[in-house]
């Protein structure tokens, strides 16, 4: 008998499924490729035929122009060479799946990027057992424990009401992060409008399209300091310490990611406020999800491989490491 799982051939650039002669999230152009979400680490232009969920191709639209898409929605399945293929939600991002494939009587689940606790923007992750569990690591570390997303929030807004001449600058990443932590807010009842920097308008346009409602959302381009004093602005990372800030009266500098429990990663950005709202499993998540998926084999893509290989072994689960390249751009 076959080595199980021995139509699926890791490579550097991606995840080559044989008998489909496709490609899972690979990071260079491929004929026939299959995008778990819209992450530009997944999600690259200039693939032949990309097979994603409707969202995630919208995605993918909006950020490389039109697509060879083959929509598939959550839960239907295609049949792509020998192999049948589903998309099941993954929990990560608007769109976001786990691509699970089926061949010679072997299941395959590639997670993608996932997390179980729930987000207001997508659709929550579905546990799928199967026989070989390829998953993320990123905050594979058992020092990685997020904290309640609702009390990160209290925190910002307890933030921004104590101090209400100044405002509060949030970095967020564009997909996905963003508009978590816009949705957030409104839900612990925050109706201010919220302004936005130019880099996230397409992106929160596209979701309320997708029907997440954003509430009232504004451009925090010229907007006067005045107008922006006691509110939350939220900007890509990268704008943070930039020159675009300077037009803010007094910015309280907070940023929404799973490293901001590394205080080291919150003084390099001089962020003042750290939150640690991440859109990736923390260890609990991933050693969970193991336990429920319960594969015979764990195949490892990306983030801190190591501890979560030993925990494999010391829980009689066969692990490996990938050790694909070029993950992790721009998502956490
Ligand atoms: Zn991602
Ligand atoms: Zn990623």
């Amino acid at each position: 008998m076959a080595r199980l799982g021995s139509w699926i051939e890791p490579f550097p650039e991606g995840i080559y499924v044989k008998p489909a002669d496709a490609w899972v999230d690979p990071s260079r152009p491929k004929a026939q490729a299959l995008v778990t979400h819209g992450h530009a680490d997944h999600a690259r232009g200039g693939h032949g035929a990309v097979w994603a969920t409707p969202e995630t191709l919208a995605i993918m639209e909006t950020r490389y122009g039109e697509q060879a898409g083959r929509p598939v929605q959550y839960g239907d399945c295609v049949r792509i060479g020998e192999v049948d293929v589903s998309f099941v939600p993954a929990g990560h991002v608007l769109g976001s799946a786990q691509i699970v494939l089926e061949y010679g009587g072997e299941r395959v689940v590639v997670s993608g990027d996932y997390k179980r606790r729930p987000d207001p923007t997508c659709a929550p992750f579905v546990v799928v057992p199967c026989d070989i569990f390829i998953t993320e690591a990123t905050f594979g570390l058992p020092v990685f424990r997020h904290p309640d997303t609702g009390s990160e929030i209290d925190r910002l807004l307890h933030r921004l009401h104590a101090e209400p001449e100044r405002c509060v600058l949030v970095g967020a990443y564009a997909l996905g992060k963003a508009q978590r932590v816009i949705m957030e807010l409104r839900r612990r009842g925050h109706d201010e409008p919220i302004y936005y920097h130019g880099a996230m308008e397409r992106l929160c346009a596209l979701y309320e399209e997708l029907g997440v409602p954003l509430g009232d959302l504004r451009p925090a381009t010229g907007a006067s300091k005045q107008e922006l004093a006691g509110k939350i602005v939220i900007c890509p990372p990268g704008a943070l310490n930039d020159r675009w800030s300077r037009r803010l009266p007094d910015p309280i500098t907070a940023m929404a990611s799973g490293w901001m429990r590394i205080r080291q990663r919150a003084r390099q950005r001089n962020v003042e406020l750290p939150l640690v709202i991440s859109d990736h499993a923390d260890w609990d998540e991933l050693t969970q999800t193991i336990l429920e998926v319960a594969p015979k084999q764990v195949w490892i893509t990306h983030g801190r491989e190591d501890a979560l290989m030993h925990w494999c072994m010391t829980h009689q689960i066969k692990a490996r490491e990938l050790n694909l390249v070029g993950y992790e751009d721009e998502d956490d």
